[in-house]
């Protein structure tokens, strides 16, 4: 099979088992004699691959029985509106804290819909790292702070969290079951399911019980969480398909020893990377080395014309989709969970070869 290695940030590369067994399973899945894309989502057998799915995602984060999860549609970025419609309460503000592209859309639609502020951000540093937590102070009305766990642009990760009283909600759609966390330091988590999680289409909600049902009155019905806890993402058609490719994507994760094996592969592959970029003489990272991502990978040289090179030198080796975002420019190498150890040596090895050529 004549397949390339895709280094996309998403929709990205998914485990080639898990999309054979889709594809085995397409006609007659789970022998119901039915294929999932045919199923009713009210019948016993989409059910159950919606209960399965559900379960072993609690299993494998450790999410507690005081937390719901949800599969919604209309992305992450539909969060950034339902955030503050369902949590940001009167006379309170929401705290944002700007490491990137994807938190200043997040803080742009809380703006719409009440007071919002910003305890932290490294714009200034062109979001080059995470900004000092310490020394942040938060106020005493505040509805939450908001995060974005992984900076999928920026190719930087919070390794720790600010401290607050205040429920801590973490965008962390290109982080979500790449290293272990403790779901209860968050309010909430969710991540569009593009990277790690499955196909785009759905998103992924975990909210902690208290922080439902406190939506202010004319909220639209499908805007409330409070509709999709109570009817367990069945108020109207969820994403089916997706919910099935997120239940075979959590049990090739299980298969393989769950997320703290899957996270110690993620920091092999990063290692590797980051070292083949320090150690060379035309590649750099711009990304302070204490925040490195594990899965967005930015590096850059010095000038437009050998990057492009690069990326045409890198095509021709099978090796695609490297091009950063617009803007950033440069390189991003996404090594999300699906990616194997091998594609990333295959990478780190075009990098020493393109060098070699420049010299
Ligand atoms: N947040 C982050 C961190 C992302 O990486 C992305 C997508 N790349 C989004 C939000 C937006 O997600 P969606 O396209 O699912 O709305």
């Amino acid at each position: 099979m004549d397949r390339v290695v895709n280094f996309s940030a998403g929709p990205s590369a998914m485990p080639l088992e898990v999309l054979m067994r889709a594809q085995s399973e397409l006609v007659d899945t789970n022998h119901a004699g039915i294929s999932v894309l045919e199923m009713s989502h009210r019948s016993k057998a989409f059910e159950e691959i919606l209960s399965n799915t559900k379960q072993l995602l609690r299993k494998l984060m450790n999410i507690p029985e005081n937390y719901k999860i949800l599969f919604l549609q209309g992305g992450a970025s539909l969060q950034f509106s339902m955030i503050p419609l369902n949590l940001l309460q009167k006379d309170h503000e929401a705290a944002y804290i700007i490491t990137g592209s994807w938190s200043q859309k997040a803080l742009k639609e809380a703006k719409k819909v009440g007071q919002t502020t910003v305890t932290a951000t490294s714009e200034e540093d062109q979001f080059r790292q995470i900004p000092d937590l310490s020394q942040i102070t938060h106020s005493k009305n505040l509805s939450y702070v908001h995060i974005t766990g992984n900076n999928t642009i920026e190719g930087t990760r919070f390794t720790h969290l600010p401290k607050t009283d205040a429920p801590i909600i973490n965008d962390w759609s290109s982080g979500i079951l790449s290293e272990e966390i403790n779901v209860s330091d968050y309010g909430m988590i969710y991540a569009g399911a593009q990277k790690n999680l499955g196909p785009s289409g759905v998103t992924v909600v975990i909210i902690r019980d208290d922080l439902i049902g406190h939506a202010p009155d004319g909220l639209p019905t499908m805007l409330n969480y409070e509709t999709h806890t109570k009817a367990d993402s069945l108020y109207h058609t969820p994403p089916t398909f997706g919910i099935y490719m997120i239940g075979l994507m959590l049990e090739w994760i299980d298969s393989l020893g769950g997320v703290k094996e899957v996270e110690r592969r993620n920091r092999e592959k990063a290692s590797l990377l980051y070292e083949t970029i320090d150690q060379s003489t035309i590649f750099h990272s711009p990304v302070k080395k204490e925040d490195r991502s594990l899965m967005n990978v930015p590096f850059k040289t010095d000038s437009v014309e050998t990057d492009r090179a690069f990326l045409h030198f890198a095509a021709a080796k099978q090796l695609v989709e490297l091009k950063g975002h617009r803007s950033v420019g440069g390189m991003r190498a996404s090594i999300y969970n699906a990616m194997p150890l091998e594609h990333v040596e295959r990478l780190c090895g075009a990098m020493r070869e393109f060098e070699e050529t420049m010299k």
